[in-house]
């Protein structure tokens, strides 16, 4: 594991999570506050000139859903725990600022989808949920298409109106790269996304958006990229089939603070920079959310990602572009998509309840040291490097990786929270 000869900074807590003394109690001889769900004050406090540390079951490393999920269930497996964050806020990339009275989602727009019932009664019952369901809007050069491919689309694209038309007009679009292919399997996602809905709405909706999205030509990127999106031959803007979507009433904010109630939590705490980094002295277990090749100290290299960067500005009008999601298809904006946030939250004629918005560009890069990794780069040869780490982390004892980073894996937030669910199931299968 990472060295580091950086001294320990002392640690924040983070606004609810702010300990309240609800009592004074004697330890040692003096008198020494108790802190209302903080059960390592007491030990903390002594008056014993070498520090006494209290033990939790598990250290938590990083407060995302995936680490702030572990904790409410092995809280509720009687466990005790320890999370701390090396941001200055919880919530990992679901964190929401809020802007002018309006949740801005910083980390980029998290829209909560899922078909497991139990996974949405679930996080329902730690904040409800609203019904705001996902229909992005594309803009090719100041022309608007409804996403994700649908009977809107098509007639918007060729003036289409039945399915039987719109099928036609696809089969013929489509000729040419089947022929190509001669029988086997796409390979790419150039391949993929001509052989499922043709030249035009390839050209206008799919190539520069994925070139700019990805940094990498169509033809070098995995066919599964646009199998995720939806065709549909009926008239259907939703942009996931998932029966259940939402955001949580009030912001994800929420969610994380429920998930967290009564844990102790420590924000602004590098791991690796910090006491924690010698983590046995302070729990048994370790659950570490950051990135596996930081946690080896690149012994294999370094993982490549790609992310987004975001410039957010407000805006002074109450309805800035009359939808949460629009995505510029074309190379001549240099933004993949702009986001503006009270859509997700405030419907009807309420967003001019606010007559202030704001709104986000989105812009994706190479990954670089100091900026926030996003998606995984499955190459192979990032591949073949993380299945090297992974080898690595089974042999490390009682240490749990978990979440996007510590898995290398792209995850919605709903499969995070499945994950958990089922690793936990129950106490005996706490590791
Ligand atoms: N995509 C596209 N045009 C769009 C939206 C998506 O070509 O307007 C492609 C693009 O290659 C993208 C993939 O579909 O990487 C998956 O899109 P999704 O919306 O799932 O991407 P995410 O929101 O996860 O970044």
């Amino acid at each position: 594991m990472r060295r580091t000869t950086k001294s320990f900074t002392p640690v924040l807590l983070h606004g609810k999570f702010k300990q309240t003394k609800v009592k004074t109690k004697i330890i040692n001889g003096s008198p020494a506050p108790v802190y209302k769900g903080v059960e390592t004050i007491d030990c903390l406090r002594t008056n014993n000139t070498t520090k006494q540390t209290m033990k939790y079951d598990y250290l938590i490393v990083g407060s995302g859903l995936y680490g702030a999920m572990f904790a409410y269930k092995a809280k509720q497996a009687g466990k005790k725990c320890l999370v701390i964050d090396k941001r200055k806020h919880l919530g990992g990339n679901v964190y929401c600022e809020e802007i002018e009275g309006i949740n801005v989602h910083k980390y980029g727009a998290h829209i909560f989808h899922t078909n497991n019932k139990e996974v949405w009664d679930f996080v329902n019952s730690i904040v409800p949920f609203n019904r705001y369901t996902n229909c992005p809007v594309a803009n090719y050069k100041g022309k608007l298409f409804n996403l994700p491919f649908n009977m809107n689309t098509f007639y918007q694209m060729w003036g289409v109106t039945t399915p039987e038309e719109a099928q036609q007009k696809i089969d013929e679009q489509k000729a040419e790269a089947v022929a190509a292919l001669k029988g086997r399997e796409p390979q790419n996602l150039e391949e993929q996304a001509l052989t499922l809905v043709g030249k035009d709405v390839f050209e206008k909706l799919i190539k520069e958006y994925t070139e700019k999205q990805w940094g990498r030509k169509c033809k070098d990127l995995p066919a599964f990229i646009i199998k995720r999106l939806p065709v549909r031959m009926v008239f259907d803007n939703n942009y996931f089939n998932d029966k259940y979507q939402g955001i949580p009433i009030g912001g994800y904010n929420k969610l994380i603070d429920g998930l967290l109630e009564d844990i102790e939590c420590k924000t602004d705490v590098d791991f690796f920079n910090s006491e924690y980094h010698e983590w046995r002295k302070y729990a048994d277990k370790l659950v570490y959310t950051g990135a596996i090749d930081e946690y080896f100290d690149y012994t294999f290299g370094k993982l490549d990602w790609r992310t987004v960067t975001f410039k957010t500005r407000i805006e002074d009008t109450a309805n800035y572009q009359g939808n949460a999601v629009v995505n510029y298809t074309s190379h001549n904006e240099p933004y993949t998509r702009v986001i503006e946030h009270k859509h997700f939250e405030m419907f009807g004629q309420d967003v001019y309840d606010n007559p202030k918005t704001v709104v986000s560009e989105e812009y994706s890069t190479e990954y670089t040291e100091g900026m926030e990794p996003y998606y995984p780069v499955n190459d192979e040869r990032n591949n073949t490097i993380v299945e090297k780490y992974r080898e690595l982390a089974k042999q490390e004892k009682n240490v749990i990786f978990g979440g996007r980073l510590g898995l290398y894996k792209y995850f919605d937030m709903a499969p995070i929270i499945e994950l958990v669910m089922s690793k936990l199931k129950n106490e005996h299968d706490l590791l």
